[in-house]
């Protein structure tokens, strides 16, 4: 069995790789396991050393990774070397905190009483297609830094970036058999991981269906879960925000990454007073998003992932859009910047897309806007654009979402916890947060008495 690896934007298949099974997993899985005592033993202050010989490779071969990553999701190149930027900052940020992660003492009678981290054990990371690379990092710093091993499961669609970042842990120092990439299906090596005795842990990003089915397989040897899963974000536009700014920043909010982004903001929800001035400046902005050639310098959408997916996406959109944009004629599986007008009954406002197609809502007054922004089984980002600074903490305070941004779009930050609520998962990634979901805390009693 092989994987076969394809450069979205020309349909030229760029690797074709061996693909694990079982057997393979479950050796993965062993040279994790006999990794981890010396790994564990390792020095904060070397652990952290270790981390920060990683970044530092990963900014060194900075254009090689964002080269990697573009031909393989067709991501622009300018966006790849963002991603790739953020990967070395995660890797320098969790270098830091290695020392930092410390326990407690607790005032208690007859002796003294102290927490401690203790790594979970092997754990087993599953990443998906869309930012391959980033997503990796957020897992591996914090697994690392809490002193586990690791198995890395990258997308089938995706392996390529994954595999040469674990090349460069082991160029910065870090044990043979630490950190272990496993390219195979997600039914069967990543089955396998959380099925598996040995593995203690599961820090899963991927959809909201198939993160069920590793939240159930999980429960038989009951193993820890982070679950980063779909989301159908908000970006509520109130009549007395700064139009211009909030409309020319939308179309990014989607658009970015071809709208294969679970933050991405897809219902975008406009005070009816403002609804058709706002729809008149979204669409001249979304007209000026460059799409093409993904190693253009100034392109800013790509194409899709696969022709499958750009057949879901197509099947999301019916009738006549209210805007659809331009795409390259020829080979790539390209899909047109698309808004649509919608109620948030339609099934373009309650599935998750992933490509890049909005819809537009309007809503009534503020009760109304929390009321059709909440009324979604996903709960991971969104945005509210006011000049109300009272109203922009209400209404964050209101919104049932875990990352939410006032006067922007933006998500994630290396410092700051990222996760979702209700389907969209549970578990924060990066930030100090991220280090919970790494490791235990042992409470240690010792009696001072006698
Ligand atoms: P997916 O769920 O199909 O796959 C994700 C990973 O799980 C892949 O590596 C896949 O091989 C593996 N997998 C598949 N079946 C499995 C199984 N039975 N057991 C264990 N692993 C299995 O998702 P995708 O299509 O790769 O990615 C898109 C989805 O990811 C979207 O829903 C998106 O919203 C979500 N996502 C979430 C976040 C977040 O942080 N919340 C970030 C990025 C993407």
């Amino acid at each position: 069995m092989t994987v076969t690896v394809v450069n979205p934007a020309t349909e030229v298949v760029i690797a074709t790789l061996e693909s694990a099974g079982v057997d393979e997993t479950d050796a993965a899985v062993a040279r994790a396991k006999h990794a981890l005592p010396a790994w564990r033993a390792v020095s904060p202050k070397d652990r952290g050393l270790l981390l920060r010989r990683l970044a530092t490779l990963v900014e060194e071969h900075g254009e090689e990774l964002a080269r990697i990553e573009s031909d393989n999701v067709g991501k622009p190149i300018s966006g790849a070397r963002g991603e790739v930027g953020m990967v070395a900052d995660v890797f320098h940020f969790y270098a830091g905190a290695v020392d930092k992660h410390h326990g407690e003492t607790i005032p208690v009678a007859g002796g003294i009483d102290l927490t401690l981290h203790d790594p979970l054990g092997v754990v087993g990371l599953i990443v998906p297609w869309n930012f391959p690379l980033n997503i990796t990092s957020w897992k591996l710093g914090p697994a690392l830094a809490c002193g586990n091993t690791v198995v890395l499961k990258p997308a089938e669609l995706t392996p390529l970036s994954a595999l040469r970042l674990a090349e460069l842990a082991l160029e910065a120092g870090i044990p043979d058999g630490v950190v272990n990439v496993v390219v195979g299906k997600g039914s069967v090596v990543g089955r396998r991981l959380v099925e598996h005795p040995e593995v203690a842990k599961i820090g899963f990003t991927g959809s909201t269906e198939v993160g069920r089915t590793v939240m159930k397989g999980a429960a038989d040897t009951i193993k820890r879960v982070t679950l980063e899963l779909g989301g159908k974000s908000a970006n509520v536009i109130f009549a007395d925000a700064d139009l211009e700014r909030a409309a020319a920043a939308a179309p990014y909010a989607v658009f970015d990454n071809a709208g294969q982004d679970c933050c991405a903001r897809s219902r975008i929800l406009v005070e009816r007073s403002a609804y058709d001035r706002f729809a008149e400046l979204l669409i001249e902005a979304t007209e000026n998003v460059k799409v093409g050639d993904p190693t253009s310098e100034d392109t800013e959408m790509g194409p899709l992932i696969s022709a499958s997916h750009r057949e879901t996406v197509k099947s999301f959109v019916e009738g006549t859009p209210l805007f659809a944009g331009n795409v390259p004629n020829g080979k790539g599986y390209w899909y047109p910047c698309t808004l649509v007008e919608a109620s948030n009954d339609d099934r373009i406002a309650r599935e998750e897309v992933f490509g890049p197609v909005a819809a537009l809502i309007p809503f009534d007054d503020e009760a109304d806007a929390i009321r059709i922004a909440n009324d979604t089984p996903y709960g991971l980002s969104g945005s509210i654009w006011t000049r109300d600074g009272a109203r922009a903490l209400r209404v964050a305070r209101a919104l049932e979402t875990g990352v939410i941004s006032i006067n922007s779009n933006s998500s994630v930050r290396v410092s700051t916890p990222f996760g979702g609520y209700k389907q969209s998962g549970f578990g924060r990634e990066l930030g100090l947060h991220a280090l919970e979901g790494y490791s235990e805390v042992k409470n240690v009693f010792y009696s001072t008495e006698g």
